[in-house]
């Protein structure tokens, strides 16, 4: 999810000059067991692993944010973050890197999102995003998984290919019984699918059956964006998702356009249970399902 999604998502005030204004945003922590942690803000939810090794964060929002997520981890560890983990490439999880990178931690994200951050980008908007300081980029990449053994955990991280981007992983903390999902997975709203970056419905319903078949019956799952969810809730989104995707294949596959997909209203009469008035609305789904399938 971009800035405006953030915006769209939780409602938080912008400066007239359009800046985002994070003096009033306060980093919350849920306690998920296992020294396993859920923290938000602003932008994609955080986990965050502590125990005697030290701290493993997952994301890191937006850089003004930078000092409050180290407060807010200094109030759960007095270890600085050893690692930190991109999900993927967008700002709203990497804008902390360059500060948290200076500060000793180490960078882990896929090949793609070392590729993503040390180069100039358009986005799904079409602005152009220039390329981080290399202080914030990835030093470890990897390009199809890899696993930490830290804090008295395994944790696996396994790339979904062609999912919410082509950077995208899933990380599983197995004796915490914890996933975090970044973009792959949005609870309780229409999801986005960066068709600009690689990303594509097909990939978005693989990696929640990824999710599904690492998950248990009471594995805590922390979504990209939207409140932590159960299984329950991962198994009800992957259907909706699949629902949508089957009411616009047939219409790809008879050589219609994604204009021509996205005028016909598919989605209608699946009465998906999601805000229609976000940055994601009906008809960008709608459109963005079209275009990915039409790839
Ligand atoms: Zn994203």
């Amino acid at each position: 999810m971009g800035a405006v999604a953030v915006l769209a998502a939780t409602g938080f005030a912008v400066t007239a000059n359009g800046q985002q204004d994070f003096s009033k945003v306060t980093i919350e922590t849920q306690d998920l067991g296992g020294g396993v942690y859920m923290m938000t803000g602003a932008g994609g939810n955080l986990g965050v692993s502590v125990g005697e090794n030290g701290v493993l964060l997952i994301d890191d929002q937006y850089a003004p944010l930078s000092d409050k997520i180290a407060a807010a981890i200094s109030a759960l560890s007095d270890k600085g973050v050893t690692y930190l983990f991109n999900t993927h490439h967008h700002g709203d999880h990497t804008g902390g890197n360059e500060n948290f990178g200076n500060g000793g931690a180490i960078i882990v994200a896929h090949d793609n999102v070392r590729r993503r951050l040390s180069a100039d980008q358009v986005d799904a908007r079409g602005n152009d995003v220039l390329a981080l300081p290399d202080a914030a980029w990835p030093v470890i990449t990897y390009s199809d998984k890899t696993t930490f053994y830290y804090n008295g955990q395994e944790v696996n991280a396994h790339h979904t290919p062609a999912a919410h981007t082509d950077g995208d992983v899933i990380i599983h903390f197995k004796q915490a019984d914890v996933i975090h999902m970044g973009d792959t997975f949005f609870n309780n709203m229409y999801p986005f699918i960066d068709v600009s970056a690689g990303g594509g419905i097909d990939g978005v319903i693989d990696a929640h059956n990824l999710a599904l078949s690492l998950a248990g019956p009471n594995t805590k799952i922390i979504p990209g964006h939207g409140p932590l969810a159960t299984v329950a809730d991962l198994i009800a989104t992957r259907d909706l998702i699949a629902s949508a995707r089957d009411a616009i294949k047939p219409m790809v596959d008879a050589g219609k356009s994604a204009e021509e997909i996205v005028a016909a209203k598919p989605l209608d009469a699946l009465n998906l249970p999601w805000p229609t008035d976000g940055f994601i609305t009906p008809d960008i789904f709608a459109q963005l399902v079209a275009t990915s399938l039409s790839n």
